[in-house]
Formats: C-alpha cells, structure tokens, sequence
C-alpha cells in the first residue's frame, strides 16, 4: 500500500512518509492507492473486537508491516487510548427509538479530535525515533499550526512531552473561549509553547501558512503540520464507524452474518466543517461497511450543503466582506472545506469509470491521470473563480453515498432544548453541545422509516461550549451548568498558565519568538 497525491504527482509514498510530510509536494492530499476491502469473515471475526483490536485489523490494511510490526502498532494503539475516560473509548447511547449518539468526546480535551490527534502523537515520536536511530545528529521537528480552539488543545495533548517534537501553537489573543485558551495555555510541558497573537484567527493563519513558505526557516528547523488533511488524522477516524455499527448490532441483538440485516439501514449524521470526520465514514463505507447515507450537516457556513444541493462548490460572498460567519459551532465554521478535495477526487474517478461502461475501457494508470487532471483544474477554479461546478452525473454519484442539511443557529439551540426536556416522558434527558446538535438536528429532518438506525456523531462535550449551551437552556431554572462540568474543567481556569504575548501579528515577531523559544528548550 502507497500514498498518491490527489493532484497526479507521480511519486509515491509510503505511509510514513504521507504522514511526515502531510501536504503533497504539488499541493495535492494523499490518498492511499486503492482502498482495501475487508477481510472475508470480518462479520464475524471483528464482532466483539474492543476498540483497540479494530483500529489494529483497520489500520493494518493501511499500514504496511514492513513500515510499522503489528507488535509496534499494537503498543501506539494501545498507549494512544489509554488516556480515554471511556472503556469503550467511543461510547454508543440510545436517544430515542432509532436515534443513537456516538459519543467522540472522552478524550483528554474532550472533543473528538482527540480520537486522532492522541494516535497522531504518537506516530510522529515513532517515526522520528525509528529515523533518528541510526543517527548521530537527532532529527527535531517543530509543529506549527494555528486554532481558533479545539485542533489546537488536541494537538497540544497529543504531542505534549514528545520527545524531539517542539509544538507552537498560534491563537488570537482574547478570541477563543476561556475554556479552550486554559486547556492549551495551562500544559506546562517543555515543549508545548502557546502564542496569543494580538489579531485575529485568520492573521494566525496567514503567519503560519507565510512560515512554512520560507524555505530557509522551513528548512532550518523541519517544520510540520497537524492539520486536519494529515492521512494519519483521517484513518484513526475509520474506526468508531466500525465499533458503533458493531456496538448497534449487539445492541439489537442480531449478528453482523444474520439475514434479518436486509431491509435494515444504518445512517450516519455528522457535524460537518473540514470534511475530515465525515471522510472517514465515505472510506469505512467504501471498505464494505453497510452504511446506507452519511448525512453532511452543516452551520451557516454551509458551502458543503450548497455543493450536494447544487453541484457548485463556491465560496460564499458573505456580508459585510465577512466570508466565514460566526455561529455557536465555532468549530465549523470555515470558509471552504480542506479535506473536500479527496473527495472529489474520488468522484472524478468514478465519473470516467461510468463513461467507460461499455466501452474500450481505460486502464487503472490512465483513469488515475485523468482523475488528477480534473482536480488539479477544479483547484485553479476553486483558487480563482472561488468556485468550481461539477456536472450533473457527478452530483448523481456523490448523492449515492451523501445526503446534506444546512442548520442555524436558532435550530441549534431549539434542538439542545428539546432533547434536554423531551416531551415525551419516558425518553431520557441528555445534553447535546452545539456542533452534535447540529447533526441531530439534521437527523430529525429525515423522514426514515422504522427499519432505519440513525448515529448521530457527538463531536465535543456540552461542556466546553457553555455560551450555547447556557443560551440554550436559560429558561429552564433547575439547570446549572456546573452539573455538566467534568472534574477536570473544575478550577481550571485559575491554574498556572504558560503563554508568550505576540503583540504584532506579523511573521517577523512570530519567527523571533519561535527562534527565541527553541533555543531556551
Ligand atoms: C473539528 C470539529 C468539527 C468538524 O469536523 P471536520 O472533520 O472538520 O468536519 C465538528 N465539531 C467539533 C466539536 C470539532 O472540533
């Protein structure tokens, strides 16, 4: 198994070097070179798997041996989740007749990131090891990446104390919730270094994005990414699509193998920003898994839900020049979706593949190429028109697997109150914060008949997002919020807190400060 770029770059890669280097060299993402279908008997051999023994089979069929011994991967498993709250790791719960929420939330930070950013730590110190090994000279790495909260945290719990990993990550000062500034600046860990940089999240953005464009700082201290297109973030995500539809069948009381399965259909609602999480969903259901549609669910910032609603992926003029709104998802609110690209790719693919039906058809090597062609000029559309259109035979392919809801605001707070007090009374209350309610909301929409099992992905603990969550149920007076609170939040705000002050949003100071920090560490 190899990596190739979504553009057509010739080369290939292998895992770990996918994994390194995260963007391709033409700017392109990874995608492995084919995605591998499932072992013969998985109905049944992977049935009562634990979390861990199903990433291992999962990401075995990605991950050559020769890269990584099953015995190694095992142990980053293993070391990965040990630090979940969760026995199951992704615990599934039953709403209501049909609905189910799949709870990604029990990792440290307390938002489903965690779920591949704890394993992507790990890899990284791995990798490096395994190349520093016979070197005399250690090779350092420095992660560099800018959040407007939760990638941010995440990664910082996933890479705190790593060894030859040094980790900067930019936040605008003031701008992310005081939750989510205490989770990043209160790890005190050598290598963690928290800049507030007095501007705003997309100045954040610009500066890292102008650093990893300067060669010689690039070069001088081996500058990588965390963001959500890393193939590695993107595979760890693979497997709660496995463990939930394991974990609904045990629930039912029916085997993987039974025949009852017909006419039964399992749909998966997911909080859409970067397309990173629902990806993973499109790969587990390419692998074999009998996922019937997977519900995009997107805030206002819906280019996803305009896409599957029209074919024409644009970027949204917005008012007052403002092209990302403010929403009470913060974590979805984006401007175009990073990981949307592989995607496309794979529906380009499959579009030359239908026209060849009945015809000379192409070789595999000469359907690939002409796949890369096609993104490489959607991406020039997309970088200068800030818009690309797909034809219809296309949208008609996509909508096989996908299906699309836009959801506001007011609805995201309607939904939060009304499972918290469910009219119907022998229904349990439950909490929902924002971004899952946005997926149960769009779950609620469809019209799906009693043989369909809805999951709704439950992407951060009601916690972390007080402002909607108090908002949202400010009528109800018996409420207090600390109820929710996990010990961990408590006090955690008052907690010594490292954090250096970019006071100019500006390279330059940014550069200084990295370099200032390194040579202290
Ligand atoms: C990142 C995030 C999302 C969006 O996930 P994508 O993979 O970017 O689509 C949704 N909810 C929460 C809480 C997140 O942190």
């Amino acid at each position: 198994m190899k990596y190739r770029s979504t553009r057509g770059s010739p080369k290939l890669l292998s895992f770990s070097e996918a994994v390194l280097v995260g963007l391709a060299e033409d700017g392109g993402l990874f995608i492995p070179t084919n995605i591998p279908s499932l072992p013969e008997n998985w109905r049944k051999d992977w049935s009562d798997l634990t979390f861990n023994s199903l990433a291992l089979e999962i990401f075995s069929l990605y991950i050559p041996t020769e890269e990584i011994s099953r015995e190694e991967l095992k142990q980053l498993i293993d070391n990965s989740y040990s630090k979940f709250n969760s026995n199951d790791i992704t615990p599934l719960k039953k709403i209501r007749e049909n609905l189910y929420i799949l709870e990604l939330f029990h990792g440290p930070t307390f938002a489903f990131k965690d779920v591949a950013l704890q394993f992507l730590g790990n890899l990284f110190e791995y990798l490096l090891e395994k190349k520093n090994k016979e070197k005399k000279e250690k090779e350092k790495i420095t992660i560099l990446g800018a959040t407007s909260g939760d990638t941010g945290s995440a990664a910082i719990y996933g890479l705190r104390g790593k060894k030859n990993i040094s980790v900067f990550i930019l936040h605008p000062r003031g701008k992310v919730s005081p939750v989510q500034e205490a989770q990043m600046t209160t790890v005190l860990d050598k290598n963690i270094h928290n800049l507030a940089v007095e501007g705003t999240f997309d100045d954040c953005q610009d500066i890292v994005k102008n650093l990893f464009a300067d060669r010689s700082f690039n070069e001088k201290h081996h500058l990588g990414a965390i963001n959500s297109i890393n193939w590695a973030r993107i595979l760890a995500q693979i497997v709660y699509y496995y463990h939930s539809y394991f974990q609904i069948l045990s629930s039912l009381n029916i085997t993987a193998e039974s025949k009852e399965l017909k006419g039964i259909y399992f749909q998966y609602c997911v909080p859409t920003g970067n397309f990173g999480d629902i990806l993973a969903g499109y790969y587990a259901k390419k692998m074999g898994l009998p996922i019937s549609k997977l519900v995009v669910s997107t805030n206002s910032n819906d280019i996803l839900d305009r896409f599957f609603k029209s074919g024409r992926y644009e970027r949204s003029k917005g008012e007052n020049g403002l092209i990302v709104k403010e929403t009470l998802s913060p974590a979805m609110d984006i401007a175009i979706s990073s990981n949307f690209e592989r995607l496309l790719w794979y529906l380009a693919y499959e579009n030359i593949s239908k026209k060849d039906e009945g015809k000379r058809e192409r070789s595999e090597e000469e359907k690939v190429k002409e796949a890369s062609n096609i993104i490489k000029e959607w991406m020039q559309d997309v970088k200068i028109n800030k818009s690309l259109v797909v034809e219809k035979s296309i949208l008609d392919i996509a909508l096989c697997d996908f299906k699309s809801e836009r959801v506001s605001d007011q609805e995201t707070l309607d939904t939060i109150c009304k499972y918290y007090a469910p009219e119907n009374k022998d229904q349990n209350s439950y909490i929902f914060d924002p971004h899952t309610a946005i997926g149960v909301t769009a779950a609620d929409r469809q019209n799906t008949s009693p043989n369909t099992y809805q999951i709704c992905l439950a992407t951060a603990h009601p916690a972390k997002f007080s402002q909607a969550v108090e908002k949202a149920l400010e009528n109800f007076k018996e409420f207090k919020f600390e109820s929710i609170l996990p010990k961990e939040f408590i006090g955690l705000l008052e907690r010594e807190k490292k954090v250096i002050f970019v006071e100019r949003a500006e390279p330059s100071s940014v550069k200084q400060t990295i370099e200032n920090e390194l040579d202290i560490e």
